[in-house]
């Protein structure tokens, strides 16, 4: 794997690349990877004859500094699992590389995308996002981007500005990667003690009983589903619900009604030992 630390050597080596026809796919991470973030890499590695992983820890996305200071960077561990899997090329810049002084950046018209879940409890957190991926896409100008349904969120408010762009990137949704347990592989995991790590699969638990109930019900209603969920999570003793929410998987907006949508998503962050553990499923897909 060549790893590259600056802008203009990385796309010196993919000049060279894309001039003989290669295929590009592209897959950011801010690192401490896991099985989550390989699978994105083994699916680009698929498609694309050259798989660029970059790992860079946004400090424009973090609106806690505390979570910025504390999120984890076990680099050493990161390149060789990216090696492991025979990723072809790992981008690890400098904050000063991806955003140097002067630096022209477009505004995009998210579409309301980034004001609910995510966006509501973390202010500036989506332009951070966009800030980010629009320069590390003018930088590697792949022909994939790949990006987990994990963040769904993020996934949807990234197709709104290649959409605005015209860029003709391909974006591919990979799905969730969990645990035996269920519980959704995140860089944050390590971050749960160990009652905690115990208790957090009741999350995916939640959501599974909310698909149980809107496809078994003849005519399930989101306010009863959300309902539901509450019970659920209080029942087993979970107090810290960031939010929860069944939306309209384009619009990102909250379902009244499930005949309003030919896509419905549940999504939903609790915490635990201050740790915030996000999660989505997706109810159906007409
Ligand atoms: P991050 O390093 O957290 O910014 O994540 C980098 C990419 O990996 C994003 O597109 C995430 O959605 C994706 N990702 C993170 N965790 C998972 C997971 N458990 N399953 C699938 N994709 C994931």
């Amino acid at each position: 794997m060549e790893i590259f630390n600056t802008v203009s050597t990385l796309q010196q080596h993919l000049y060279q690349l894309t001039r003989s026809g290669k295929k590009i796919g592209f897959v950011p991470t801010m690192g401490a990877l896991h099985e989550g973030h390989l699978t994105l890499i083994l699916d680009a590695m698929e498609e694309n004859d050259i798989v660029v992983c970059s790992i860079f820890v946004n400090p424009t996305q973090f609106n806690d500094p505390n979570d910025l200071k504390k999120y984890p960077r076990p680099i050493e561990k990161d390149t060789q699992m990216l090696e492991s899997v025979g990723c072809h090329v790992l981008f690890l810049p400098e904050v000063e590389e991806i955003y140097p002084a002067g630096l022209v950046e477009p505004e995009f018209d998210l579409n309301g995308l980034d004001t609910p879940m995510e966006g509501a409890k973390r202010p500036g957190h989506f332009k951070g996002v966009v800030r980010v991926v629009y320069r590390l896409l003018d930088i590697v100008k792949p022909d994939s981007l790949y990006m987990g349904q994990k963040d769904f969120q993020q996934y949807s408010i990234i197709a709104q500005m290649l959409r605005q762009l015209n860029s003709g990137i391909r974006l591919v949704m990979v799905p969730i990667v969990r645990e035996i347990d269920g519980l959704a592989m995140s860089s944050r995991n390590v971050r749960l003690s160990k009652e905690g790590r115990a208790h957090a699969p009741i999350l995916h638990k939640v959501l599974q009983e909310v698909e149980y109930y809107v496809n078994s019900q003849p005519f399930p209603i989101p306010h009863k589903a959300t309902e539901l969920a509450f019970d659920l999570f209080k029942q087993h003793g979970i107090e810290q619900i960031d939010y929860f929410e069944i939306v309209d998987g384009n619009s990102l907006k909250t379902l009244h009604s499930f005949e309003d949508s030919h896509f419905a998503v549940v999504c939903a962050v609790i915490v635990i030992d201050g740790v915030r553990l996000l999660d989505n499923v997706i109810l159906f897909e007409k």
